[in-house]
C-alpha cells in the first residue's frame, strides 16, 4: 500500500515564466494573486509550488529582495493558463509582492516539488486538512479530487486562528467539497482545532480514511499522530523555509524518520508520506 501511495506523487519538469498579473486582491494582509502562467498551469498538479521573484518587471534593476519566495499553488486552470496564489504579508518579500498590480509581470519558476498523490488511486474517504496558510494547496487538492475521483467521498477540515486567516476557504467551497471550519477564537465555524473533527472521523472510519494535510508543523505532528493511531495513510505538505526551491541550496532539510539523513523539502517534498519524515526536527 505504502509503495503505491509513494509512487503516485507527481513531479514535473519546471519552467521559468514571465507571468502577467491578472488580478491582486486582499485584506487582513492576506492577498490573492491571479497569474497568467500558461506553461506552469499546464504542468502543475495539486500540492506543487512556485518560486516567485517578488520584484515585478522584466527590465527592473531592483534586487531587493534578491531571493525568490515559495508559494503553494491554490488554483490551477490549465485551459485559461491561470494559476492563483494566496499569501500573507509577513516580511519584505511578501510586502513587495503585495504592491504589484494588474498588468505587471512577475518572474515565476514552477511547478516545483512533489504533488499530493493521485486521488483516483487511493482508497476510502479522502480527508483534506488545511491550517491557516496551509489551506491554499488544499483548494487545488479538492478540485483535483472532484475532477479525477468523482465517486470518492472527499471532505475537508479547515482551521485558522481567526476568520480573517481562513484564506482559501471560499475557493475550496467552490470546488463542491464540503468543509468543517474551525477557528481558535470561534470567529467562524466551531471554536477549536482541526484535530477535534479529524479525531471524530478517524474514530468512526479509522483505516478507511486517507488524510492529506498542510499547515503549521505542530498541527502536522498532531495530524500524523492521530492517523498513525488510527492506521490511516497520511500525507503531509511540509513548508520549510527555503531559498532556491530545486535542491541546490540545502536550506530546507527535514530529518528522515527511522533512518539517518535528511530529505530536502523542496525536492523530495513538500508532500511526504507522514511516516517518512521526522516533523518538528
Ligand atoms: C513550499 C512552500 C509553500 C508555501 N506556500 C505558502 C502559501 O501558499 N501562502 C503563504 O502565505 N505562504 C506560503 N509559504 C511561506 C512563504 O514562502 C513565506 O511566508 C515567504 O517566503 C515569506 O517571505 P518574506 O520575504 O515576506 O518574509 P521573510 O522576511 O523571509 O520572513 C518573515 C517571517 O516569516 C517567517 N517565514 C518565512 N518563511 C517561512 C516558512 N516557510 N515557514 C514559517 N515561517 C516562515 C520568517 O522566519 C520570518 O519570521 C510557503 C512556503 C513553502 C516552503
Amino acid at each position: 500500500m505504502t509503495a503505491t501511495l509513494k509512487a503516485s506523487r507527481t513531479k514535473a519538469a519546471w519552467v521559468q515564466e514571465w507571468a502577467e498579473v491578472v488580478a491582486q486582491t486582499g485584506d487582513h494582509d492576506v492577498y490573492k494573486l491571479t497569474l497568467r502562467a500558461p506553461e506552469i498551469a499546464r504542468r502543475a498538479v495539486a500540492g506543487q509550488f512556485v518560486e516567485v521573484r517578488p520584484v515585478a518587471g522584466r527590465g527592473s534593476a531592483a534586487v531587493d529582495p534578491l531571493l525568490r519566495r515559495p508559494f503553494s499553488i491554490c488554483e490551477i486552470r490549465p485551459d485559461e493558463g491561470i494559476i492563483t496564489l494566496i499569501y500573507r504579508v509577513v516580511g519584505r518579500g511578501t510586502a513587495v509582492m503585495a504592491s504589484v498590480t494588474a498588468g505587471q509581470e512577475l518572474n515565476v519558476m514552477g511547478p516545483l516539488g512533489h504533488s499530493f498523490p493521485d486521488p483516483a488511486t487511493g482508497r476510502g474517504m479522502l480527508v483534506l486538512v488545511g491550517g491557516g496558510l496551509g489551506i491554499p494547496p488544499m483548494v487545488a487538492a479538492a478540485a483535483r479530487a472532484r475532477a479525477e475521483a468523482p465517486d470518492r467521498c472527499v471532505t475537508a477540515i479547515l482551521g485558522a486562528r481567526h476568520v480573517g486567516f481562513l484564506a482559501g476557504a471560499e475557493e475550496l467551497a467552490a470546488t463542491g467539497v464540503p468543509a468543517a471550519i474551525m477557528t481558535d477564537d470561534g470567529s467562524a465555524g466551531h471554536q477549536g482545532f482541526v484535530t477535534a473533527p479529524l479525531k471524530e472521523l478517524l474514530d468512526a472510519a479509522g483505516a478507511g480514511c486517507e488524510v492529506w494535510a498542510c499547515g503549521p508543523e505542530g498541527m502536522l505532528m498532531a495530524v500524523k499522530e492521530l492517523c498513525r493511531a488510527a492506521g490511516a495513510p497520511c500525507f503531509v505538505s511540509v513548508e520549510r523555509h527555503m531559498a532556491c526551491g530545486f535542491g541546490a541550496c540545502i536550506g530546507c532539510t527535514v530529518p528522515k524518520s527511522g533512518e539517518p539523513g535528511f530529505w530536502k523539502a523542496c525536492q523530495d517534498g513538500p508532500v511526504f508520506l507522514a511516516e517518512e519524515v521526522e516533523l518538528g526536527g
